[in-house]
């Protein structure tokens, strides 16, 4: 299996570089953003107690984002890999689908990293927000937020996966076409 996980500041080009990969590499693509967003439209009860969170730019509880992944592989249980968007976002939540791999005899191939400045991040979310209407792309304070626990709370995965050697750092500024074919090199590499 090729199991990636997509990493980045908010704002970094997740989403949009995740959309190649699913086309060249034929992987599933499991965004927990997308998930939670997803259960917030339902109205479902996780989801009301998400988008609180979710509005002021906080991280929701591990277990409730845990349980979403566990579902997806279930769900996806003949994929050929995966990739991890927004997830993992805590040293935590990197343990816990490392078990969850294990469980499917398999395990993260490598960890993505796209490293754009928190001055285009800003730029760029604020720029999202006229469109996507999401409440936490629309407020600077919010963004500043979600970048200030990025900082804190995810930035240290980036040892995580360091220490395994599966770390890659890819430059992320420039077209989205420059950006999927530095992502298509290195990943080439791998398979
Ligand atoms: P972005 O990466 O642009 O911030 P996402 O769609 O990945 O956007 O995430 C939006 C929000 O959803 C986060 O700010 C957080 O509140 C919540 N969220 C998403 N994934 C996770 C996760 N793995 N753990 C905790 N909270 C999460």
């Amino acid at each position: 299996m090729l199991n990636i996980v997509l990493f980045g500041p908010p704002g970094a080009g997740k989403g949009t570089q995740a959309k190649f990969l699913i086309k060249n590499f034929g992987l599933i693509h499991i965004s927990t953003g997308d998930l939670l967003r997803n259960e917030i439209s339902q109205k479902t009860e996780p989801g009301i107690k998400a988008k609180v969170l979710m509005d002021k730019g906080d991280l929701v509880p591990d277990e409730v984002v845990e349980g979403m992944i566990k579902n997806q592989l279930t769900a996806h249980s003949d994929a050929k890999g995966f990739i991890f968007d927004g997830f993992p976002r805590t040293v935590a939540q990197a343990k816990v689908l490392d078990e969850l791999l294990k469980g499917i005899n398999s395990a993260i191939t490598a960890m993505v990293a796209l490293e754009v400045k928190k001055q285009e991040l800003i730029i760029r979310l604020l720029n999202r927000g006229k469109s996507s209407g999401r409440a936490d792309d629309q407020n600077e304070s919010t963004i500043e937020n979600r970048i200030a626990v990025y900082n804190k709370k995810t930035a240290p995965l980036k040892d995580y996966y360091d220490a395994q050697k599966k770390y890659y750092g890819i430059y992320g500024m420039g077209t989205i076409e420059e950006i999927s074919g530095r992502i298509n090199d290195t990943l080439k590499k791998l398979v």
